[in-house]
């Protein structure tokens, strides 16, 4: 789960992260209210979850309280597109409105898992404020990495060695190893997945603040956190997604045309592929889990054509301790329930898979029963191809 960029600077002050003071806003008057407060020249900072939003107009600096109110206004209510929103942009509905500071320098800093040695892994970079995925592609050595051992804990070496790695002096140097002790509690103390402050910046007084902030909270720790679960912002998040995870149906949105209606997340990832490999892309895909029945069989197709990008229906379901003619059951059911006006491809494998296939052949729905995997994908890919039914 993502929070806003004031929700993080929250959750990183708690643990003695140095953040511009500010507050957030829904309305022009409680902008005036914030930066009056504040006084002295502030940032209006539309709040998306979504980076790069300097770049699309979303983050207005303001010389008082006037010019706060009149960027801000405009700000609250616009549809902001950044490189990281698609063209369809979001709707911003809160701007944080804080001290605008003078910058010396910005950096980049994370604290992540890294996979793929099992460990909590700090990044830093002199080369802030930008897109760091830029600088790993191209001056990978202007990253420095260190990792957390489990077994050790934060030990405030690691803080010096990137500190001084970064061109603090001796005295940023103390101040940074603390932050970042606080960064990594935070992380560890949240269940996050990633931490990330971009930028970081000194001040002209050589002071280091956090400018930006970025906390993603793993989903399947969030019942341990009833308080950070609450910032959830379901605004932010696909709506079909949203509704998907209501019916306890899990829902990833892609950018292809075969929607995928699968159960267990191995299967979809084999689906995906294999529709890959015969030539088209999955728009989705949809894991009705364990129990596919008739009601969530519906509202799986329900939701899957309710996405336009969806150009034809690949139901790949594997009987194992669901029966195929219970699944075959739902989907006759659901066709009738909802209008499906895009080809269905039907591959149902598994126990009682030869009862499915006849139910469904007999059904009089315009559905294509398929047996092998290869198959299915084939027959789907020329479907959306072809085009309609
Ligand atoms: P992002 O574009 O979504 O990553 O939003 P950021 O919060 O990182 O802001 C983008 C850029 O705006 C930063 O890299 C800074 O250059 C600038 N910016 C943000 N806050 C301030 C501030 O208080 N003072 C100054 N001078 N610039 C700021
Ligand atoms: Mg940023």
């Amino acid at each position: 789960m993502n929070v806003h960029e004031y929700q993080a600077k929250e959750i990183l002050a708690r643990f003695g992260v140095p953040v511009p003071e500010g507050a957030v806003a829904e309305t022009p008057e409680q902008i005036r209210e914030i930066a009056e407060k504040l006084g002295g020249p502030v940032m209006v900072k539309a709040q998306v979850h979504a980076g790069g939003r300097g770049k699309g107009g979303g983050i207005k600096f303001c010389k008082d309280v006037g010019e706060a109110v009149d960027k801000g206004s405009k700000i609250l209510g616009m549809t902001l597109v950044t490189p990281q929103t698609g063209a369809a942009g979001r709707l911003v509905r809160k701007v944080y409105v804080t001290k605008a500071l003078d910058i010396g320098h910005e950096y980049y800093l994370s604290v992540l898992i890294d996979r793929a040695n099992a460990k909590i892994t700090i990044m830093a970079s002199f080369e802030g404020g930008v897109e760091i995925e830029k600088v790993a592609a191209e001056t990978p050595e202007k990253i420095l990495r260190e990792t957390v051992e489990p077994s050790a804990g934060y030990l405030p070496y690691v803080g010096r060695k990137i500190g001084f790695g970064l061109g603090f002096d001796a005295k940023q140097v103390k101040a940074f190893t603390k932050m970042l002790g606080g960064m990594i509690r935070c992380f560890e103390e949240c269940d996050a997945s990633l931490v990330e402050i971009n930028p970081l910046v000194t001040t002209p007084e050589g002071e280091i603040v956090a400018l930006d902030a970025k906390v993603n909270l793993d989903d399947s720790a969030l019942f341990r956190h009833k308080d950070l679960a609450e910032l959830r912002d379901i605004h932010e998040e696909e709506p079909l997604e949203v509704e998907a995870s209501s019916f306890d149906l899990n829902y990833i949105k892609l950018d292809g045309s075969v929607g995928c209606m699968v159960n267990g997340a191995g299967l979809a990832m084999s689906t995906m592929d294999i529709i890959d490999l015969a030539g088209s892309r999955p728009a989705n895909f949809l894991d009705v889990g364990g129990g596919a029945n008739k009601e969530s069989v519906t509202n799986a197709f329900r939701i899957l054509l309710s996405d336009p990008d969806v150009k034809a229906v690949l139901v790949n379901i594997f009987g194992g301790i669901v029966r195929c003619d219970r699944v075959a059951e739902g989907i006759i059911a659901a066709a009738k329930e909802v209008k499906i006006e895009v080809p269905l491809v039907v591959r149902l494998q598994g126990t009682n898979a030869g009862i499915a296939r006849e139910m469904l052949e007999a059904s009089g729905l315009s559905l294509i029963v398929a047996e092998k995997l290869d198959e299915a994908a084939r027959k789907v890919v020329d479907a959306v191809k072809g085009g309609g039914k």
